[in-house]
């Protein structure tokens, strides 16, 4: 019988981080092989699941991620730009798939994945969950629909200790958006009104950012006009669903060839 693919999970005490340990260890398609945490984190060389307040698992946090890369076939890593961007080297000298969740990475930390993407696969995506990137094509064709009389604002809300805006899933949005409209979105993007703004611009596209409470995460895509509104919602109730798609990302990426992918890619969008 031949092996599953064995799973590594990075950030592996963050909210995502249990989460996928959880998912991994459920699932009958993977089996979870490592568990990386930052030098010096309590966690270290503790069992993953008696550090999560569980039963023990087998596999004791590290803070070694090359050599835990090294025994996978994927790597789950939802942490932060810093930590992303020496995992993405890891991985690909470990010729693991490289699952990236990680938002808030600016444009040169995404050039700088592209000398991994040569050697391993790696499926980037500021949402995982199957709802979301389907609403990133609902967002492209209504936007390609309409014309720029409907004005578009992207209100995104998430937990209070989150600590990037707008989210990875509102910008996806927003991509979709301009794609739509046939606009480069950074030059149409308005974000972080405060005072006296004046009136909205032509063809903007705005992003709005609540933080509060426990949020998982609600996206809601505008089109607005004189006598009507138009707002396509997803709500995430449960961190599962990203956990999941980050799972099946990893599934998939190991019959790939070495390049960078997205979640439209995984899920045949
Ligand atoms: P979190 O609870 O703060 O977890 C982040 C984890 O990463 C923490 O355990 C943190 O450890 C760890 N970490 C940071 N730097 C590290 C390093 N150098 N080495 C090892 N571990 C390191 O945050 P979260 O809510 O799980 O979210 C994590 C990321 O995923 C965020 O960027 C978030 O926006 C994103 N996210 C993406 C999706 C998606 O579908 N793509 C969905 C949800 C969240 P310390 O506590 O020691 O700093």
């Amino acid at each position: 019988m031949t092996e599953l693919p064995g799973i590594v999970i990075t950030g592996a005490s963050g909210r995502m981080g249990q989460m996928l340990i959880q998912t991994v260890v459920q699932s009958d398609k993977a089996r979870l092989v490592g568990a990386v945490e930052r030098a010096g984190h309590p966690w270290v060389g503790q069992d993953i699941g008696q550090a999560m307040g569980g039963a023990a698992l087998g596999v004791v946090v590290t803070d070694e991620p090359l050599e835990a890369f090294a025994k996978a076939q994927a790597v789950i890593d939802f942490t932060a730009p810093a930590a992303t961007l020496q995992f993405a080297k890891l991985a690909a000298q470990a010729r693991a798939v490289h699952v990236i969740g990680t938002t808030g990475m600016s444009d040169e930390d995404i050039a700088k994945l592209e000398p991994c993407g040569r050697h391993a696969v790696i499926v980037r995506a500021g949402n995982m969950s199957l709802g979301v990137n389907l609403l990133t094509q609902l967002t492209k064709k209504v936007a390609a629909a309409l014309d720029d009389d409907y004005d578009i604002e992207i209100i995104e809300s998430h937990h209070n200790q989150k600590v990037d805006a707008p989210s990875g899933t509102a910008l996806m949005l927003g991509e979709a958006a301009a794609e739509g409209r046939g606009v480069a979105l950074a030059d149409v993007s308005d974000r972080g009104r405060d005072g006296i703004t004046g009136a909205r611009q032509k063809g903007d596209i705005g992003f709005v950012a609540v933080r509060g409470g426990d949020i998982v995460g609600e996206h809601d895509v505008m089109f607005a006009t004189a006598g009507e509104r138009i707002i396509l919602r997803h709500v995430a109730s449960d961190r599962s669903v990203f956990a999941r798609g980050a799972l099946k990302a990893a599934l998939w990426g190991q019959s790939q060839k070495p390049g960078e992918y997205d979640m439209l890619d995984v899920l045949g969008l």
